[in-house]
């Protein structure tokens, strides 16, 4: 068998986490003999694991819910775009042993949006919520120059905190006009707790793709909201496939076919 390259994915809880279904067969199909393994770790555990984890062999780290921001505590280096969130998702190791933490979620979104053919170039885009993963596709959608790239939030002072820190891509809040939205980008949890309504109504229409974060069931109560005024609804699996292909592609230098990876085996 030889050595399999050691990867995995840490968070709390992690049960739940696509990536080593994702991953598996992103290796398969390279023929890369890697183990993926999901790793529930806690938060008083989480630099000792990172450290551990490398100093024994591990090659690669994904990292999901409520690791995204400490986990750069344990790295030794950034990229430029983890300076700028505060925020991770992969680790990887270079040849000096460092840790280095990067940010892939943006970059998926926008493979997704091309493969999906949703524009965002001169769009009016909106984006709902003020979390990690907000924050963490803010920069990469206003680098791909929107007409107008606004935010909006339930609590106000998230969306201001937002628009300060992203106050160099041009964040707005939202401008209530009868200008329609192109691209509507639900970034929120809001369906998990109850039904999807969102303030907005008249400035959506037939023409506006609507794109949730979320994937699987999790999706259905925003689609069902969405129906009303379009159909172009789209939910987040093809920027989860494709954040990991990131992920892959920043441990292997290859980027792995992402539209044969069957999740049907999951089931959420
Ligand atoms: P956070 O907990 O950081 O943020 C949650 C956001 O949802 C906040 O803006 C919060 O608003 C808002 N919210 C929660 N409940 C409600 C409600 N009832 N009504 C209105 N707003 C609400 O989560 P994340 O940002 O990390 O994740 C958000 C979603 O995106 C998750 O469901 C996650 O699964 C998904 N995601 C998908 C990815 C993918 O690859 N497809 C990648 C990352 C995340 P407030 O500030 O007012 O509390």
């Amino acid at each position: 068998m030889g050595n399999k390259i050691k990867l995995g994915v840490i968070g709390d809880p992690i049960d739940h986490s696509l990536s080593p279904l994702i991953h598996s067969q992103f290796g398969e199909e390279l023929g890369i003999n890697l183990e993926y393994m999901p790793y529930h770790v806690v938060d008083s555990e989480l630099d000792n694991f990172i450290k551990n984890f490398f100093a024994n062999g591990g090659f690669g780290l994904n990292v999901t819910l409520p690791h995204k921001l400490n986990c750069i505590r344990s790295a030794d280096i950034l990229s430029s775009e983890v300076e700028l969130l505060g925020a991770a998702n992969t680790l990887s190791k270079n040849s000096n042993n460092q840790i280095i933490a990067s940010s892939t979620d943006g970059l998926g979104l926008i493979r997704d949006c091309s493969e999906k053919k949703i524009e965002i170039t001169n769009k009016r885009v909106l984006i709902l919520g003020a979390g990690g993963a907000s924050q963490s596709i803010i920069p990469a959608i206003a680098r791909m120059n929107p007409k107008m790239l606004m935010v909006d939030n339930r609590s106000i002072q998230k969306t201001e905190k937002l628009l300060e820190k992203f106050s160099s891509f041009e964040l707005q809040p939202l401008q209530r006009n009868n200008e329609p939205i192109d691209l509507l980008i639900n970034a929120t949890s809001a369906a998990l707790s109850g039904p999807f309504d969102w303030n907005i109504q008249q400035q959506l229409n037939e023409g506006t793709v609507f794109y949730d974060l979320n994937y699987g069931i999790a999706s259905a109560k925003f689609f069902s909201w969405a129906s009303q005024f379009s159909r172009k609804r789209f939910d987040g699996t093809g920027m989860l496939v494709a954040q990991a292909a990131f992920s892959f592609e920043s441990w292997f230098d290859t980027f792995p076919n992402i539209n044969n990876i069957n999740l049907s085996s999951a089931d959420d």
